[in-house]
């Protein structure tokens, strides 16, 4: 059910993304993989309710304090998700080269309406981090930032 939209942009016979076959691992799991797709972003995932959550930010994640940035909430994504990189091939969904660029575990501190606070243990994302609805800034906007 969650992972609907996902799947209906994708077709698994050409893409070597995950169909998200495993539900039951990867709890408390992030990951930040960069995206040159046709915009190159950074897409910021935590494992959240079965899936992964996930934003694309436009600009590379905040690693200290007093950076902002925006962050398009987009379709949740499979848990093995974390794990992948790779090319999508030219014509398909988000086509182009997907790296790792950060991952490791987080801890929930806080959750509720339009603010989700996380501690991440990555190897370049460390820290309290806040991600907080901005709808002045569209629908799906979110500000990332480092407590
Ligand atoms: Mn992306």
């Amino acid at each position: 059910m969650a992972l609907e939209k996902y799947r209906g942009k994708r077709d698994f016979s050409k893409t070597l993304e995950p169909s998200g076959s495993r539900e039951d691992i990867f709890e408390g799991i992030f990951v930040v993989q960069k995206h040159a797709a046709t915009h190159l972003h950074w897409d910021f995932r935590l494992s959240l309710d079965g899936v992964l959550k996930s934003w694309a930010v436009p600009k590379e994640p905040p690693i200290g304090k007093g950076m902002r940035r925006l962050a398009i909430q987009v379709e949740d994504h499979p848990l093995d998700y974390v794990d992948f990189e790779g090319e999508i091939p030219e014509g398909l969904y988000g086509a182009g080269k997907v790296e790792i660029w950060d991952k490791g575990k987080f801890g929930l501190i806080k959750r509720e309406k339009g603010k989700i606070e996380v501690a991440l243990h990555g190897s370049i994302l460390k820290g309290e981090y806040v991600l907080l609805k901005f709808p002045k800034a569209g629908e799906n906007s979110w500000l990332f930032f480092k407590k």
